[in-house]
């Protein structure tokens, strides 16, 4: 157990590792997890505590804080003052109900937003029982020993056991902007904390190389606790599309200010009493403002997030759903995520020699064998090249339920494979050959080197991209031993690396230098052994992918840190290549921004490239107006990422920097869940689109009647209880059910033009006004026609209230198809159809029961009139149809 008063007051850095390890009692082995399942207990979990949660009894007191309930309140208790006593009931009522209302679509949003808080928690690779496993950063405890490798965030504070080129970035903690490198060796005690140098910090970030550290303190405990406020969240800023909509409801509250006071006038000027005047003007207001506008935008965006989950797709900024919907140009890796990331050596070059090399996956059988057929199980050359191949690689290979899986980078891991197939086994190398040092791998280096202690001395082995190898070796391997290096064997190999990249396969080029003990040195003049290639599986089903892109006017541009021909061979395979061109690196850094701006559109795969280089091109678009996703897995790729529109980071590739700088993990890095995430947030903005059109239409409508008939000077067809009855309690459940109506089948296919959609488009615009326009038509000739036949006003009311909800009913079936495409029944949205069904119900027992019947001044209705309410409802649906066709020629999609 842990000595806990020796803990408490420890000042880590002046002990050694092994005094950490007592105190802590755990060794390089790490926990057992009954061990750390423990301790979990004891020390609590890794995370600082919040307390800015909103409870449920905020969110209830919030909903008195519209000004409209509090107005509707007061009607209530002067109407019950005043002996209203059916009115201030029915009120006090309605209010109720639209309180619950509000009150369960904020809570859901409340809680769909807390979801996806605990969706985007970090993780922290441990060794526990010596098996390096990946948890929770939550459940990270004293005494685990955490492995650090750049991209990382140091998930709690710790003291570093072992460092190769370890450099963190502690500028969140000590404003130190430069990368502090980290060290095992102990420290004077009173140093301050950017002085620690043999300590990461919780919430730190590694820049390079990597470590392995014992965890010293977690959650409130750490550093980084002490300043708790600067814990980055789950992001949930407003989107623009919110702002806009936040804005417009605004807008729509003040103009009904004006609208009380002109009916309060108007109502005084026909002499109605002040009092039926003001409560008039209320109801009206009532059903001019959305309230529920912004609570409902929130809902769709987060249970959209919900379903983008399931899809692979994990949102840690709410904007980010809004741009996905709007993408227009994919950036995409290669490596893991157009193609698998499922590497297996199965071509080398050594000697002037092919060698194939059979079997597939990580199973370590396979036979190595040369186009003569030969088989070789003894070439020296071969066994030099794997065994510096395996000792320059890190990955693990490890028989899991009797498969063999790799612990690591699959490219590393195919080595690890291939030498076994050769009978070299990575742990009995390791022994025989420790690392001494190492410069690790980095996307802009392109290589990586490890230093090696032998009885025999020294050996460096490098492995790396094949020209980037060759530059820096003088010598070569031959059957007659070492032989010098000149331009013609130097072309001889990279032609020999192209023909392998012309398979499609990604290649890497081995060396080795002996008895040299300084690693910077020995990374010189090296020895080159040969090639390696390897299969990377295209995923099956990222070709189905690209063809929806186009389709959605998508455009897809592959960037990848591999060779031209090889990323040309993988784009070919998967229709990614569609006439353009493929510009390398080299060729990228020698164009000005205006001739990459001039040509962006027409490149389609850059190659050999750094991550620096995704920053120009991410640019280079979005200064040609468009919407751009981009991918990106390394510590570098942040920048890229932040810049673009959706940043998206890879769940098993990816390092924490990139998932913070990126609005978007993909969870199984694959470029169709890309696509999958497109077409959810299309899904999204649709139906918010679909809401707030059908609201604002059905509501134009309804006060147009009232509207209308008074103008006409004609009794008011609506009473101010119908209305609020109307707004408050049948519009809600239709228009949250359109929040989250199923996909058209078409949304892929409609075409994004402009960067800068408006929900508010012109199609959208006439198909609202239209609607609003028939429904004050029609209802009002209704009502007037059954006044003037010689109605009872009670009756023709009645009916007039009847027929405003069932035309409501049809606008929203209407409305789901806006641009009156899209296949799959009218009727598959369940929500819609129990809203709809349940409401009837809700009528037919209010219209049957006198009590209710007084509270709502409604009479039954005749048969005939039924037919008459019904048939005039159903009117809407052919006009809005027609508006659609006529409509469809102009439109496109979300934009305008
Ligand atoms: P992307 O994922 O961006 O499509 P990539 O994974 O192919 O591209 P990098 O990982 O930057 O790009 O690799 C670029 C080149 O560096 C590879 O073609 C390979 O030659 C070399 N390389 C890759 N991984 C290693 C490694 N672990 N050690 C040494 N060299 C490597």
């Amino acid at each position: 157990m842990v000595n806990d008063s020796l803990a408490e007051n420890n000042k880590w850095h002046t002990l050694t590792v092994p005094q950490v390890f007592d105190i802590l009692s755990t060794s390089p082995q790490g926990l057992s997890s009954e061990e750390a399942t423990a301790r979990l207990t004891k020390y609590g979990v890794n995370i600082l505590q919040f307390k800015n949660k909103t409870s449920a009894f905020k969110i209830f007191i919030q909903q008195f804080k519209s000004v409209l309930v509090l107005l509707l309140l007061a009607a209530a208790l002067v109407s019950g003052l005043l002996g209203h006593t059916t009115e201030a009931v029915a009120i006090a009522i309605i209010v109720f109900l639209s309180i619950l209302l509000g009150f369960t679509q904020e809570w859901r949003a409340e809680k769909s937003l807390e979801a996806l808080g605990e969706m985007a928690a970090p993780t922290a690779t441990v060794i526990r029982a010596s098996q390096e496993t990946k948890i929770k950063a939550a459940e990270a405890v004293p005494g685990d020993i955490i492995v650090l490798s750049a991209g990382d965030k140091v998930p709690a504070d710790a003291r570093v056991v072992e460092s190769f080129s370890l450099k963190v970035d502690e500028a969140s903690l000590t404003g130190e902007s430069v990368p502090v490198e980290k060290h095992i060796n102990i420290l004077a005690e009173n140093i301050s904390l950017g002085d620690k140098q043999n300590l990461v910090l919780a919430g730190t970030i590694i820049t390079y190389g990597r470590g392995l550290a014992v965890v010293v303190a977690t959650g409130n405990k750490t550093e980084f606790g002490k300043i708790a406020d600067m814990l980055t969240q789950v992001e949930v800023n407003t989107t623009p599309l919110q702002k806009s909509l936040n804005k417009l409801s605004t807008r729509l509250g003040q103009a009904s200010l004006v609208v009380i006071a002109i009916m309060v006038a108007l109502g005084f000027w026909q002499g109605r009493g002040l009092f039926d005047s003001l409560i008039f003007g209320i109801a009206l207001a009532v059903a001019a403002v959305p309230e529920a506008l912004p609570a409902v935008v929130t809902i769709s965006l987060a249970l959209g997030v919900q379903r983008m989950v399931k899809r692979n797709v994990l949102v840690r900024h709410l904007p980010a759903v809004e741009a996905l919907g709007g993408v227009q140009v994919i950036c995409t890796d290669k490596t893991g995520t157009l193609t698998k990331n499922e590497m297996t050596v199965s071509a080398l070059w050594c000697d002037n020699r092919e060698i194939k090399v059979s079997g597939v996956g990580y199973e370590p059988t396979g036979a190595f064998m040369e186009n003569s057929g030969k088989t070789l199980t003894a070439d020296p050359i071969l066994r030099e090249i794997l065994q510096v191949a395996v000792l320059c690689s890190d990955a693990k290979l490890v028989e899991d339920q009797g498969r063999f899986i790799i612990k690591g980078d699959p490219t590393e891991g195919s080595l690890v494979v291939a030498g076994a197939k050769f009978g070299l086994l990575k742990e009995f190398l390791d022994q025989e050959y420790p690392r001494q040092a190492e410069i690790p791998f980095t996307s802009e280096s392109k290589r990586m080197t490890t230093l090696h202690k032998t009885s025999a001395g020294y050996i460096a082995a490098t492995k790396g991209a094949p020209e980037v190898i060759l530059n820096i070796c003088d010598k070569w391997l031959t059957a007659t031993g070492e032989v010098i290096l000149n331009d013609d064997v130097k072309n001889n190999i990279l032609q020999a690396a192209r023909k392998l990249a012309s398979q499609g396969l990604r290649v890497m080029a081995i060396a080795e230098r002996k008895n040299e003990a300084d690693i910077n040195q020995a990374s010189r003049q090296m020895v080159f052994l040969g090639l390696v290639g390897m299969i990377d599986p295209a995923r099956p089903e990222v070709k189905a992918a690209i063809q929806i892109c186009r389709t959605a006017g998508i455009k897809p541009v592959m960037i990848t840190g591999d060779h031209p021909i090889t990323a040309e061979s993988i784009g070919r395979e998967l229709g990614l290549i569609d006439g353009g061109q493929i510009v390398t690196g080299v060729e990228l850094d020698a164009m000005s921004d205006a001739d990459l701006f001039n040509q962006v559109d027409k490149i389609e795969i850059y190659a050999r490239v750094s991550p620096i280089h995704k920053l120009r091109v991410v640019e280079a678009w979005q200064k040609k107006g468009m919407v751009v996703a981009m991918t990106g897995d390394g510590v570098n790729d942040a920048p890229a990422l932040k810049r673009a529109d959706v940043g998206l980071a890879m769940g098993i590739t990816g390092t924490d920097v990139t998932r913070e700088a990126a609005a978007v993990t993909l969870t199984d890095d694959n470029f169709a869940s890309i696509v999958a995430g497109v077409e959810e947030g299309r899904v999204i903005y649709n139906n918010i689109k679909k809401y707030l059109t059908y609201l604002l239409s059905s509501n134009i409508g309804e006060i147009g009647l009232v509207v209308g008939a008074i103008f006409l000077g004609f009794p008011l067809p609506l009473s101010a209880v119908q209305l609020l009855f109307i707004n408050l309690v049948t519009d809600g459940a239709p228009a949250l059910a359109l929040a989250v109506d199923p996909a058209d089948s078409d949304v892929m296919k409609q075409k994004i033009n402009s960067r800068h959609q408006n929900i508010f488009d012109r199609p959208t615009i006439w198909l609202m006004v239209v609607g609003a326009a028939w429904s004050t038509i029609i209802s009002l000739c209704l009502f007037i026609g059954l006044l003037l036949s010689g109605y009872p006003l009670l009756q023709a009311m009645t009916v007039a209230f009847i027929s405003t909800i069932f035309i409501h009913f049809v606008k929203a079936y209407s409305f789901r198809r806006p641009h009156g495409s899209g296949s799959g029944s009218l009727f598959n949205n369940k929500w819609l159809n129990w809203s709809i069904i349940l409401e009837m119900i809700l009528l037919l027992v209010l219209m049957a029961v006198p009590t209710f019947q007084g509270w709502l001044g409604i009479v039954p209705l005749s048969i005939f009139d039924w037919l008459l309410v019904s048939l005039t409802a159903l009117t809407v649906y052919p006009v809005l149809a027609l508006t659609k066709k006529m409509q469809g020629s102009l439109v496109v999609a979300t934009s305008n």
